[in-house]
């Protein structure tokens, strides 16, 4: 196979049956629930861009191993193109979908496990990077998304997984058995968990000496028994199942918590099991990756967000006012400083031992602390522009009502030639890019929270260097 399309991957779904439970209900059907389906759709933007003549060449390469063609999602980056590459992708489809489109962690755990399965087998003789090969074919072949599971719940978080009193609040293994291992515990915020065919598991934290058992990465179905989805609430949920208000009438985003009670996973799928010092490699790349990854679709996002803006100022009447355009101008520099720092990290990547490529880590993470700070700024020009109504726009239910609807229309109308529900439209929109708080809470926690990333950057960034600048400077030997 190779390249799914659009079509073929919803439909490869179709056919996973995962435990999956949300508002108090079980569902059964995952594809055709309104709620869920706007975020299969986005991780579906993925599939239909390398349909597309236009996207084709960036969106696919060539698999190392076939020489076919795979999409980019699959391939962990075997040189500074396909780092660069992933940014392009990830703002193109940012500006696509508006929001999150969930196939990066999977790509970002493929890229960390094609480096650390080989420092591990380097060091211990071990075949975890076989084992990953096998599966990275595999997933290739089948055009396959996959999912991150790598934030634990944590419990108290004064406390190791070890100290905690109740062991299983960090995933760890149960049992070693002579065809696998059994897994307990429970993963947060799993974008996409149901847009993926596969989920693969890595430590969340730097372990220690007798934490063996929570050092653990594998791979597994979406649909594997003991594995049970969640699905989290977030503002503006309800709007899909409701029919109305959407705001983004094709795509949205959900995050389940997953709880592995008692999970069986067969040897030829764990890549990682008791090398408690890999622990901390693997969260580390999986983190780095992830933050150079929101470089490219956040920057996109700001994108459809300045075009939002664009047209409110055209619906409202305010496209000449001199404030408004600086405002646009502040956004567009921001998008452009984060996507610039995110190609940067790419452009300055290194080859790993593996021959897999790996970006720079002080830079990837610059850009996430940019992030953190300025998407929210940009909801809040774009807010400052759209205008109130933002905050209480009537229904579109209330619109079809005979009585009011009329009424609503001519309140709400702004600039004479622009059709009311089209500026009611615009709106919703932007009252979903600001305000939906699945999407909009990753600025700050997607890829780890601001602290994890200032520790980071201290750590990798060469201060000794910084020091010798300053004492030369200053004639000191
Ligand atoms: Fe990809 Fe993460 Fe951005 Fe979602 S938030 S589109 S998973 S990089």
């Amino acid at each position: 196979m190779g390249l799914k399309t659009k079509a073929q991957y919803i439909e490869s779904l179709r056919k996973l049956k995962p435990t999956v439970y949300m508002f108090g209900e079980k569902i059964e059907n995952v594809v055709d629930n309104p709620r869920i389906r706007a975020g299969i759709n986005a991780t579906a933007a993925t599939y239909e861009l390398a349909e597309i003549e236009e996207h084709r060449d960036m969106m696919t390469t060539k698999s190392r191993f076939t020489g076919e063609a795979i999409n980019r999602f699959t391939n962990p980056p075997q040189s500074i193109e396909d780092l660069v590459m992933r940014v392009k992708i990830n703002r193109t489809l940012g500006g696509w979908v508006g929001t999150c489109f969930q196939r990066c962690t999977g790509l970002d755990c493929l890229g960390t496990l094609s480096i650390v399965t080989y420092d591990i087998d380097k060091k211990y003789g071990s075949h975890y990077n076989d084992r990953f090969i096998d599966f990275l074919k595999y997933v290739q072949k089948n055009d396959l998304a996959a999912n991150a599971g790598v934030t634990d719940v944590k419990g108290d978080r004064s406390l190791s997984p070890q100290e905690q009193e109740d062991k299983d609040l960090y995933l760890r293994v149960v049992e070693r058995r002579n065809d696998g291992i059994v897994v307990r515990g429970a993963k947060a915020h799993q974008t996409g968990s149901l847009s993926a065919h596969e989920i693969i598991v890595l430590p969340t934290r730097a372990l220690r000496k007798g934490e063996e058992d929570y050092a653990v990465a594998f791979a597994i179905p979406s649909d594997t028994r003991g594995l049970i989805h969640v699905v989290g609430r977030n503002s503006l949920d309800t709007r899909e199942l409701e029919g109305v208000d959407c705001g983004n009438m094709y795509y949205s985003k959900y995050c389940p918590t997953l709880i592995f009670n008692d999970v069986f996973v067969p040897w030829e799928r764990v890549f990682m099991c008791g090398e408690v010092e890999f622990a901390s490699e693997a969260v580390g790349r999986f983190s780095a990756y992830h933050r150079q990854s929101h470089g490219g679709c956040k920057s996109g996002k700001i994108d459809a967000m300045i075009g939002a803006a664009l047209m409110m100022m055209d619906y409202n009447g305010t496209a000449k006012v001199g404030h408004h355009k600086e405002k646009i101008v502040d956004m567009i520099y921001r998008a452009e400083t984060l996507f610039g720092c995110s190609l940067a990290s790419s452009y300055e990547g290194r080859k790993e031992p593996s021959g897999t490529y790996f970006i720079d880590p002080v830079l990837a993470n610059a850009s996430k602390i940019h992030e953190g700070k300025e998407m929210a700024e940009v909801g809040r020009i774009l807010t400052d522009i759209a205008g109130g109504y933002v905050a209480d726009l009537p229904s579109d239910k209330d619109l079809a009502i005979p009585d009011v609807g009329p009424l609503i229309e001519k309140y709400l109308k702004g600039v004479a030639n622009i059709p009311t529900k089209d500026r009611i439209r615009m709106l919703r929109l932007v009252e979903k890019m600001v305000m939906e708080s699945a999407d909009t809470i990753s600025d700050i926690h997607g890829g780890g929270s601001a602290a994890a990333h200032r520790i980071t950057i201290l750590r990798e960034s060469d201060l000794e260097y910084k020091k010798s600048c300053a004492k030369r400077l200053a004639g000191i030997e």
